[in-house]
């Protein structure tokens, strides 16, 4: 396997940039999710890094070499993409062995590997079926098995799961990050889906209108959203952002909201929120870490349920607060209608501060 480098890599179409100055390095071994919101350029990383499309500008290294003039069949790569593209006619066996077959390798070696990757993806038993003779999952599983015998310095994978329908992604998901583990593979992962991203990839790049917004780990990524918009497109319900306005009241650091409610800032809060150059700021607060009470109690904020909806283990409320929405979960067993009047309380340790102007996460 090899390592990926990317430097202040950048594609335009004419005067629009699809890819703005991204640089990361996918270490060897590591399995790495391209994640963000339609039309924010992962796709298109990911061809850059296949050699599908040209660079504008910038560079980009798999293993040691500089491969941004590289034809894709020199790469050392093997792509899958979301629509299999399997020969419709060909066996299984025969969509494996195709690779290879053009590569010219003999025959005694060819069946070897078609035989090896069959039995690591299961599909022994499938070898002699057409992609028509199989279900979505088999069909994705034949595409990875594709992939596999060309034995790649990386894989790169664009959406392969959203053909298949909520079960068998869910699967699918476990089987390939089972694949990831079992082969050591480096792995460049494109999805829209924040939480296959999460479940799946050792770091994510979260992308958004052409930037790399944040690179770390899922965990990391979670617990500190560098900026309002990774905040909320990871996570789900999305974390609520709650438009305030910082002041001080009898020299303790206060945040007030939209209807007039106010409460005091911890010392690290109110530390943050004194390093920052506006009065402005977005609380940020995930459904677990807001608290529901249906009485008053000191340092909760009122407001009113808006829409309740039991899941079964936990109950989803939504509730507005200066002028955004909230959402909450609570236990089952707590009794919540719409329009009745809740007081919400939130975790001074857990809660998110950012600049209302930059929407970057206060410090
Ligand atoms: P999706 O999840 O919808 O596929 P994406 O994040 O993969 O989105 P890209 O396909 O990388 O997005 O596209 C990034 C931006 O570049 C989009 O605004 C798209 O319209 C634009 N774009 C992509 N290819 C071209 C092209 N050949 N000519 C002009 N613009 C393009």
């Amino acid at each position: 396997m090899a390592h990926v480098v990317l430097k202040d890599l950048v594609k335009t179409y004419g005067s629009f940039k699809a890819v703005n100055d991204v640089s990361l390095t996918v270490n060897d071994g590591e399995f790495v999710a391209l994640v963000g919101p339609s039309g924010c350029g992962k796709t298109t990383t990911l061809n850059l890094v296949a050699g599908l499309i040209p660079i504008t500008s910038g560079d980009i290294v798999i293993g040691d070499r500089v491969v941004n003039d590289l034809d894709p069949k020199d790469r050392d790569i093997a792509m899958v993409f979301q629509n299999y593209a399997l020969y419709p006619q060909k066996s299984v066996y025969k969509n494996l062995a195709f690779p290879l077959q053009m590569r010219k390798l003999p025959r005694d070696e060819i069946d070897k590997k078609v035989k090896e990757a069959a039995r690591v993806l299961d599909m022994t038993h499938l070898l002699e079926r057409k992609p028509r003779e199989l279900s979505g999952g088999q069909q994705q599983r034949v595409a990875l098995g594709r992939a596999l015998v060309r034995d790649p310095a990386v894989f790169l994978m664009d959406e392969p799961l959203s053909n298949l329908d909520a079960k068998l992604r869910v699967q699918m998901r476990s089987e390939i990050k089972r694949f990831h583990q079992d082969l050591k593979a480096t792995i460049i992962y494109v999805t829209h889906d924040q939480l296959e991203a999460v479940t799946m990839a050792d770091k994510m790049a979260v992308m958004n209108g052409g930037y790399l917004q944040q690179y770390d780990s899922p965990a990391q990524v979670f617990a500190h959203p560098v900026n309002m918009f990774v905040a909320s497109f990871i996570g789900s319900p999305a974390m609520s952002l709650i438009p305030l306005q910082a002041s001080t009241a009898n020299g303790n650091s206060v945040l007030t909201g939209a209807e007039g409610w106010s409460f005091e800032l911890s010392p690290r809060n109110a530390q943050k929120v004194a390093n920052a150059t506006t009065k402005k700021v977005v609380l940020g607060a995930r459904h677990s870490t807001i608290k529901l009470h249906n009485s008053a109690v000191p340092g909760a904020i009122p407001a009113k349920a808006y829409t309740v909806e039991p899941t079964g283990d936990v109950t989803f409320v939504q509730a507005f607060l200066s002028g955004a929405i909230v959402n909450v979960s609570v236990p089952p067993n707590i009794a919540v209608a719409p329009d009745e009047q809740i007081w919400l309380e939130f975790d001074q340790e857990r809660m998110h501060l950012f600049d209302g102007e930059t929407e970057m996460a206060l410090k």
